[in-house]
């Protein structure tokens, strides 16, 4: 039939001219988080790392840059000092390998996602930047971490954190 077409096409349009929008309008309103989602950003608890560089040392680009030095304190047997910590998340494929490979729930991805820039440099993460940043996890590869809510400001401490 001449026209059919046109027909089916406007009847699709119809039905969703009167159901519920699935967009949001970012970013006054927000899409629910999943508890996994990886961010474009990293959490990291200083307290529970050694400075062992297995995160590093998994990582397959070569992101993860740690310089460590002898522990100060002379008590403190069990860890290194770390001078540097940078991720270069210009370079990161949020794969999560260096997640997982972290023996001390140290590293983490975290759930956020807003550090657009404009210039490479600005894109590594120092470790400075690393410490003083909120503490908002995902539960990627920590599972008992699910069940946090992603849209509570409220970060994390290391010990909830920890398994
Ligand atoms: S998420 Fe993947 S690519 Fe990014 S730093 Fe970790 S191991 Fe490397
Ligand atoms: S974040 Fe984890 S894997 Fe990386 S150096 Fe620290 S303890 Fe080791």
């Amino acid at each position: 039939m001449y026209g059919e077409g046109i027909l089916k096409g406007m009847a699709v349009t119809l039905k969703h001219l009167f159901k519920k929008p699935v967009t949001v309008q970012y970013p006054e309103e927000r899409a629910p988080m999943f508890p996994r989602f990886r961010g474009y950003e990293f959490v990291w608890y200083e307290d529970r790392c050694t400075g062992c560089a297995s995160c590093a040392k998994y990582c397959p680009l070569g992101t993860i840059r740690i310089e460590t030095e002898t522990e100060p304190d002379p008590n403190v047997g069990d860890r290194y000092g770390l001078k540097v910590f940078d991720i270069d998340t210009g370079r990161c494929m949020f794969c999560g390998l260096c997640v997982e490979a972290c023996p001390y729930d140290a590293l983490f991805m975290g759930t956020g996602f807003e550090r657009a820039t404009y210039t490479r440099p600005s894109m590594v993460v120092h470790i400075d930047e690393l410490r003083a940043a909120k503490k908002k996890p995902s539960a990627y590869a920590r599972p008992h971490l699910h069940g946090i809510n992603f849209e509570d400001e409220t970060s994390l401490s290391s010990e909830e954190a920890g398994r």
